[in-house]
């Protein structure tokens, strides 16, 4: 498996690039800004981009997906209970002091047990509610690797203040999806860096007690 992780944006937002090193057809997750350097990446490993799969709907994660579907033909595909989240870019770019960065179109709902398919590569879609409502981690079983977009950190979870927020939603969400994955995963959340099921199963403050 080809897997870049290139933090983009003011909020340093992780986009992952992953692709099959045989096929070189590729899944682009979070691409929130600086869309340059993510096609260069897809350039350097000679990637064609099957999906853009957006994590959910906040600016930070959605902003450069219409530049990329523009430069790859890939579509873009969102959870639907964001739909509504994703109207409003425009009030969070406000939120933020950014730019808005325009309408962004979705081609495919991506719903729980959804599976995401680039050459070899499969992604199990896991509905994640909580940060907002149409929040997903994709799960490459074979790699042990979860894309957890803003659901889990390493030693922290999704702040749930912003509007379609639900910290027990979120707790939820983790205890009954995220934690029913094996120890070994590899956890790519994002923002900031990697952990692992089993170390924040143990030491993550949000997760004892229950
Ligand atoms: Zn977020």
């Amino acid at each position: 498996m080809i897997h870049e992780i290139l933090p983009v944006g003011p909020l340093q937002c992780n986009c992952s690039v992953v692709g099959d090193e045989s096929t070189h057809e590729a899944i682009v997750i979070d691409p929130g800004d600086e869309i340059d350097q993510i096609l260069a990446l897809i350039r350097k490993h000679h990637l064609q981009v099957k999906q853009i799969v957006i994590t959910h709907a906040h600016i930070d994660h959605v902003g450069g997906a219409m530049k990329l579907r523009a430069a790859t033909g890939a579509p873009i595909l969102l959870n639907q209970n964001d739909y509504a989240l994703l109207k409003m870019l425009d009030v969070q770019a406000g939120w933020l002091g950014m730019p808005a960065p325009g309408k962004v179109e979705i081609d495919q709902n991506l719903g729980q047990a959804d599976t995401v398919k680039a050459g070899s590569l499969s992604a199990q879609v896991l509905h994640t509610p909580g940060h907002t409502e149409g929040s997903i981690c994709l799960y490459f079983p074979a790699e042990h690797k979860l894309i957890a977009g803003d659901t889990l950190f390493a030693g922290s979870i999704g702040r749930t203040d912003l509007p379609g927020g639900s910290y027990e939603k979120i707790l939820h969400s983790i205890h009954d999806r995220v934690l029913a994955l094996p120890d070994e995963t590899i956890v790519i959340p994002g923002h900031g860096p990697l952990t692992t099921i089993g170390e924040e199963r143990e030491s993550n403050p949000f997760l004892q007690n229950r």
